[in-house]
């Protein structure tokens, strides 16, 4: 049998190689490790293939889905399944699966991070201290005023994975948490401890913090736009380590930022990735300009990782590669196709 791993052209996740692949599939599965196939390869690499797993951001279009001819099985290496093409391989019959949660932890800790990181002024001692002048400032009243954790409330907006594993972690930490997200049963709010609101109005209207957890849909598309923005306290910190398309764009960030001089924002995605145009708030943030300051923390996608989640989304790929090919059902379909 034949697996074919395509990666696409971005850093690779296997340096070594696609050794836990092949020590998952054992020695009856051949792996072959590819970063894109070209149109003209498309018969000759891919007919023959039992299984193929495949990087988000790299296109498995609806061409290729079509050149495969035995192929029981597409999967995503990692949450995202956009870049493969759904209908054609659900007309085909082909399940395409995911790996949803193999940075669970990862996105939860930055998250939690960026939160202490914004609220204890961290970055703001630490250039304030030595960047900014000949000597060393040593007083702590300079940012004064900051509050207590146990004083301020946290929203979290999709109590999911990563938003709950947020929310015990904050919750530790004396936060109060309070959470919007209509699509999980009643009552979960009772077996966390958390407080539930069924209106994000409320929820941005009097949370100190507030986290953003949702996956990109349609309805989240863009929900951080200038009503969200302005319904939220004006030195509130922002929290995005989900997906860029929830902010509506960077224009928006960059005039409540300029407007409300108080207003903080981490993030871990931007609208455009990588952010290869330029926008004027990128300007201001790279060349640290005084009125910035320290308000926007960004992060280049990176809150997923760690070693052992880039070893869990290989070994999860694989290992549902091995299920199916043995004869088991897949699981994580996306397209629902279940065969
Ligand atoms: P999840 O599916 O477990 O949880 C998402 C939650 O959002 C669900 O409980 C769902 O009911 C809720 N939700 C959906 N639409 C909503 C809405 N309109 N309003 C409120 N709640 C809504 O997903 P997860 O694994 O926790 O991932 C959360 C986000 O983090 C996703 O966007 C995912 O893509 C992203 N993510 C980012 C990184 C990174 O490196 N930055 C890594 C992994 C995941």
């Amino acid at each position: 049998m034949k697996v074919a791993i395509i990666e696409g052209i971005r850093p690779t996740l296997m340096p070594e190689g696609p050794q836990i692949e092949r020590e998952i599939l054992g020695a009856g599965i051949g792996v072959n490790w590819y970063g894109l196939i070209k149109s003209e390869e498309y018969t000759s690499v891919l007919r023959d293939l039992d299984a193929v797993i495949v990087r988000p951001g790299t296109p498995f279009s609806k061409e290729m889905v079509l050149s495969l001819k035995k192929a029981r099985v597409i999967v995503s290496l990692g949450v995202g399944y956009d870049h493969i093409s759904i209908d054609t391989s659900r007309e085909k019959g082909i399940p395409v699966c995911n790996v949803p949660d193999y940075g669970t932890e990862e996105v939860a800790d930055s998250t939690v991070t960026m939160v202490l990181a914004h609220q204890r002024k961290i970055f703001l001692f630490n250039c304030h201290s030595s960047c900014d002048s000949d000597f060393i400032n040593w007083d702590w009243r300079i940012f004064k005023p900051i509050t207590r954790s146990r004083q301020m409330r946290v929203g979290i907006i999709g109590l999911g994975r990563i938003g709950t594993a947020v929310a015990l972690r904050l919750k530790a930490f004396g936060y109060e948490i309070v959470f919007y997200d209509p699509y999980i049963p009643r009552g979960v709010e009772k077996s966390l401890g958390l407080k539930r609101f069924h209106q994000k109005e409320l929820l941005l209207n009097t949370a100190d913090i507030v986290s953003v957890h949702t996956p990109l849909t349609e309805e989240t598309r863009g929900m951080i736009d200038e009503r969200f923005l302005e319904l939220m306290k004006p030195r509130a910190i922002l929290i995005n380590t989900a997906r860029g398309g929830i902010f509506k764009n960077a224009d928006i960030l960059f005039n409540h930022l300029k407007n409300y001089l108080e207003f903080r924002v981490g993030s871990d995605v931007w609208p455009e990735e990588p952010p290869i145009n330029h926008h004027p708030l990128l300007d201001v943030w790279k060349n640290r300009e005084p009125w910035l300051g320290d308000r926007l923390i960004l992060c280049p996608h990176s809150a997923f990782y760690s070693d052992e989640a880039i070893r869990e989304i290989r070994a999860f790929a694989a290992e549902i590669v091995l299920t199916v090919l043995s004869g088991g059902k897949p699981y994580n379909v996306v397209n629902g196709v279940n065969s």
